[in-house]
């Protein structure tokens, strides 16, 4: 019995960055396309027309009409713990983060709590599109578990890590930099490389790290092949004076990381508001990213991110695209680049369609040095898929009938869309989200769960 699957409907991929190429030459679009899939990867991706008589006998594609297929989205920057808190008034960064998220972070020291916050967390990420995503856990070993151990459910390709921070947090929520790189270490052991799991190395930021720390986690990277690496960096003035009071010998908040080797390939630094041109050509040179995070910085009031500068094809930074919940205001990456473009324009700049979807696809995967599987329809990549309906709303499809491009159209369902224009979402081949599918959006892959029933569905 043949295990090919192929899914028909309109569908969009890229060929080149559109930061540094005409976004005309980088957008690949078929009207009608078969993405045929085996083994949870795409076997081929091109016209109907062409591609159907290549199909195994007995092979029905399922069709998504008044959809696109896309590859699935990346949020590279998002904190599960604070989805308890998302949407919480009235305060900017430091205020923020000892009013709610150090409240919210210690109820991680239950693992059960853990467990149904993460269960609920991937469901909410795969109901906005989302496949992968760079995830903040808490200072607890447990909530790493509890992530993992759900992402490994739906067999989702996950980046995360335990949160260090040994000063300047409530003590409920330290470590210290032994134990931190003890219990890391541990973690590393348990999840990295295990299936599609991969860990990340997780510094909170520069004021709740001291010296040592920062430094025990540039020994972990230096320890495991292929490590990722998460802070936050230069996201608030506040923030940013109070890391030049706290490490007076260093040129810069940047300089701070680079001095304990956290600045590399595979670092994702969140934010990246107020930087300068020296930050930006050490991030280049380096081969570091920066997480884009629109809603968040607009929801704080941290200020506007400089996307083009960043990109700038004379020394260009990877930039990915991050939601940052709790502090940002929607899992659904359509709604962070509904944020960029108007954070675009307040500097004086256009974010396309091309380039913002971009952004939250292939961008994203060349920036966690990934794209040789990830954010791209074509043979041998993974077949994480996010279809999307340009007619989930009624608004959205009376607007879609006046589209006379799939620029227009992939634009519009940047700006109105969210997660109701989520069809679907598939995880490496498996349909693990189906709006549609009646009392049953959710769907394990049959492979990682044999006995279903013993699977906890944690919150409904
Ligand atoms: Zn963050």
């Amino acid at each position: 019995m043949t295990t090919t699957k192929a899914l028909r409907g309109r569908a969009i991929s890229f060929r080149g960055n559109p930061f540094e190429q005409p976004a005309e030459t980088c957008l690949v679009h078929h009207d009608d396309a078969l993405v045929i899939i085996e083994g949870g990867v795409i076997e081929a991706c091109g016209p109907y027309a062409e591609l159907r008589h290549t199909l195994p006998d007995g092979v029905v594609p399922i069709e998504y009409p008044d959809a696109i297929i896309c590859a699935g989205f990346i949020d590279a920057h998002v904190h599960y713990p604070q989805l308890q808190m998302i949407g919480a008034y009235g305060s900017q960064l430091l205020e923020w983060l000892e009013t709610y998220t150090f409240v919210a972070e210690q109820q991680f020291a239950d693992a059960a709590h853990a467990g149904r916050v993460a269960g609920l967390f991937m469901r909410e990420l795969l109901r906005a599109g989302t496949t992968t995503a760079m995830v903040y856990c808490t200072v607890h070993p447990q909530s790493v578990d509890a992530f993992f151990a759900e992402a490994e459910r739906f067999n989702a390709r996950m980046i995360a890590g335990k949160v260090l921070m040994d000063r300047n947090a409530p003590d409920a929520l330290l470590d210290s930099a032994q134990r931190g790189y003890d219990e890391s270490k541990a973690l590393i052991a348990r999840w990295h490389g295990r299936g599609r799991q991969h860990y990340c190395v997780t510094p909170r930021f520069a004021p709740t790290s001291t010296e040592a720390q920062l430094d025990a986690a540039g020994a972990l990277l230096k320890e495991h092949d292929g490590l990722f690496l998460q802070t936050h960096l230069c996201e608030n003035p506040s923030e940013i004076a109070w890391v030049r009071e706290l490490f007076p010998a260093r040129a810069s908040y940047l300089d701070v990381y680079a001095h304990a080797g956290l600045v590399g390939r595979r670092s994702m630094f969140g934010h990246a508001v107020h930087m300068h041109e020296q930050d930006f050509c050490t991030c280049h040179q380096a081969g570091a990213a920066l997480a884009h995070c629109p809603t968040s910085n607009l929801f704080l009031g941290s200020g506007l991110f400089r996307l083009f500068d960043a990109v700038d094809p004379k020394r260009p930074v990877k930039v990915a695209l991050g939601t940052d919940v709790g502090a940002g205001t929607s899992l659904s990456q359509l709604q962070s680049l509904n944020e960029a473009y108007k954070v675009a324009a307040l500097t004086d700049r256009k974010l396309n369609a091309t380039q913002a979807f971009y952004l939250a696809t292939l961008g994203g995967a060349e920036a966690l040095y990934l794209d040789d599987r990830l954010g791209k329809l074509e043979p041998g990549y993974d077949a994480d898929l996010c279809i999307l309906d340009t007619r989930a709303t009624p608004l959205l499809g009376f607007r879609s009938a006046y589209c006379d491009s799939i620029e227009d159209l992939l634009f519009v369902l940047m700006t109105l869309g969210d997660d109701r224009a989520v069809r679907a979402t598939y995880v490496a081949g498996e349909c693990v989200y189906d709006r549609d599918r009646a009392g049953e959006a959710f769907r394990y892959p049959a492979a990682t769960s044999p006995h279903r029933e013993d699977l906890p569905c944690p919150i409904a």
